[in-house]
């Protein structure tokens, strides 16, 4: 049994398409996340498992129950917001007991479930405080607490961490993820941060412009991603069109632009003429000479030190292109303007259709 399902959800809003033909089986204890740009419709999906936005088309599903006409209270879903929205005149205790005194159950209950929910995002006595003496990162374990403590069906995140700084948003991002683990609570959470989404996600969704582009695993999106918006969007990657040179039938194709000339996997390409060569910045090799097979020469442009990595911007045909340097020592670290050459191995190389922007029918990289 799917936790949700969403059959054909469509929303408009005037002439803007927030959702078009959304198709999605969530399974239990799944943590699952919508991921994409600003405006892509991420929020209003949320919104509308949640009931606080309905749909125009569609149906959704919470564990078998078709919930199109079921008002927001009684989903059985709760919600943890970017604002924190703790209620700021009110206890710690009070702020999680919210839920469960509007439901009205029992004090022994109430107090129970708040010790439990309060313990597991570890605020355990800071019970009698106001959120106003509460951090950031604290006032946010407390909306998940508060969340967590009516026992929901279905956990909703919008974007929960976007107020906190770089430091916290990664303490409390990989909380989360061992909170809902612990407690097997499927969870639907938004984030426009393709790192955040890699890290706390069993499966991720991305979207843009109202449409689903692709589903699949962290290793999947980033790996394979099936087309050029999902490959730009999730993680670094640099993309040139070429034009492709005989050798349909062979294992290998040549393609080139001006003095760029690789050599690419055939599979696929047999009715193109041009084609999208992608590869990540990670995965070039720096060379010293040409004589290495399938390389590119160009001009260092920028250096950027990132610790693990320093991050080298290269000038190839007045097209900026990405390369990563592995454990860099600055001695190491070429001058600005120097002649720079990489290898970009075959297996390594993403193929997409100009024209669709599509991903040709590749071998799958592991
Ligand atoms: P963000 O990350 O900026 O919150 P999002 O991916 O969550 O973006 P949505 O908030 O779902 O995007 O919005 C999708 C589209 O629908 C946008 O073009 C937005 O302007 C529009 N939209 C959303 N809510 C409304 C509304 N109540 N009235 C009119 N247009 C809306």
């Amino acid at each position: 049994m799917y936790a949700i399902r969403i059959i054909g959800v469509e929303k408009n809003f005037g002439e803007v398409i927030a959702l078009s033909n959304i198709h999605l089986e969530i399974e239990k204890g799944e943590f699952f996340t919508l991921l994409g740009p600003s405006g892509c419709g991420k929020t209003t999906l949320l919104r509308t498992i949640a009931g606080f936005c309905k749909q125009d088309k569609g149906d959704i599903y919470i564990e078998d129950e078709l919930i199109n006409e079921v008002p927001a209270y009684q989903r059985n879903t709760a919600m943890v917001f970017q604002n924190y929205a703790v209620f700021p005149h009110m206890t710690v205790f009070d702020n999680v007991a919210y839920g469960l005194r509007v439901r009205k159950l029992t004090k022994e209950v109430i107090t129970q479930r708040v010790r439990t929910a309060l313990k597991s995002v570890h605020l355990e006595g800071f019970e009698d405080r106001t959120p106003d003496k509460l951090s950031g990162g604290q006032q946010q374990r407390v909306g998940l607490a508060r969340a967590m403590a009516i026992e929901p069906r279905v956990l909703l995140f919008d974007e929960p961490l976007s107020n906190l700084d770089a430091k916290l948003r990664i303490e409390m991002r990989e909380e989360i993820k061992a909170v809902q683990k612990s407690l097997g609570i499927t969870s639907i959470y938004v984030t426009h941060d393709q790192e955040e989404a890699l890290v706390i996600s069993d499966r991720i969704a991305v979207m843009n412009q109202g449409r689903i582009q692709q589903v699949g695993k962290p290793w999947e999106i980033y790996r394979n991603p099936q087309n050029t918006f999902v490959a730009s969007f999730v993680g670094k990657i640099n993309m040139l069109t070429l034009k492709l040179g005989p050798g349909a039938g062979l294992r290998y194709r040549q393609a080139t632009t001006g003095k760029v000339s690789l050599n690419i996997p055939a599979q696929g390409t047999e009715q193109l003429d041009s084609i999208i060569v992608a590869f990540r910045p990670e995965d070039v090799v720096e060379v010293s000479s040409k004589d290495r097979s399938n390389t590119i020469t160009g001009f260092l442009r920028t250096v950027s030190f990132m610790g693990s990595i320093a991050r080298f911007e290269v000038d190839v045909e007045g097209q900026l292109l990405t390369i990563d340097r592995h454990r860099p020592r600055e001695l190491d670290i070429p001058p600005i303007h120097s002649q720079i050459t990489f290898s970009v191995p075959p297996e390594s190389i993403l193929l997409f259709d100009p024209s669709s922007g599509k991903r040709l029918a590749q071998e799958e990289r592991p």
